[in-house]
């Protein structure tokens, strides 16, 4: 278990430190694990945002949505993800196998985000399947090479050396004047 992994045993320093009854931070800890469970489950999260934003832009559609789900069991033989760009609901809506461990996963994702972003920035190729199949792996391999370097080499230099420092840097936060619920 890393140091910064998020306990009970914690909570007691936390709430001292930051000067909030124990009881109230005793009580957001279930909901923020529930809150949390939701953040794991965003794959690829800021790909698909960024992506989101982009194609918002570039179609002049601000309306336009990424979503994904796990297809349900017994209802498909398929091994692949499968993606559908619905361009009047300006929605593009990814499908996932399931029980596909989590690198297949955000490979398979990478892969139909591979898809929208060629045809958003090569619309003159569209009619080319074998082409954008292609092209969408090529995609995938730009993104996991990114992330990979992300993880390896940025994330580990983004992290405190110890936990006690994570609220340290918090007391030094609410020590100052604050305005409005938001606006600092
Ligand atoms: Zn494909």
């Amino acid at each position: 278990m890393s140091d910064f992994k998020l306990t009970k045993d914690k909570l007691p320093d936390i709430a001292k430190e930051l000067g909030v009854d124990i009881s109230k931070v005793v009580d957001l800890l279930p909901r923020f694990t529930e809150f949390y469970e939701d953040v794991r489950q965003q794959h690829l999260a800021s790909v698909m945002r960024a992506l989101e934003l982009r194609v918002r832009r570039k179609r002049d559609d601000p309306n336009f949505r990424i979503i994904w789900g796990t297809m349900t069991r017994g209802t498909t033989s398929t091994k692949d993800a499968v993606a559908l760009l619905y361009r009047k609901l300006s929605l593009f809506a990814i499908a996932v196998p399931p029980e596909m461990n989590l690198q297949q996963l955000r490979n398979h994702v990478a892969h139909e985000l591979g898809h929208l972003f060629y045809d958003t920035e090569h619309p003159e190729d569209k009619n080319d399947k074998q082409l954008n199949q292609k092209m969408a792996n090529v995609f995938g391999v730009f993104t996991m090479l990114e992330r990979g370097d992300f993880y390896k080499e940025k994330a580990p230099k983004m992290c405190n050396s110890t936990w006690y420092q994570v609220i340290n840097d918090f007391k030094q936060l609410s020590n100052r004047e604050d305005g409005k619920l938001g606006t600092s």
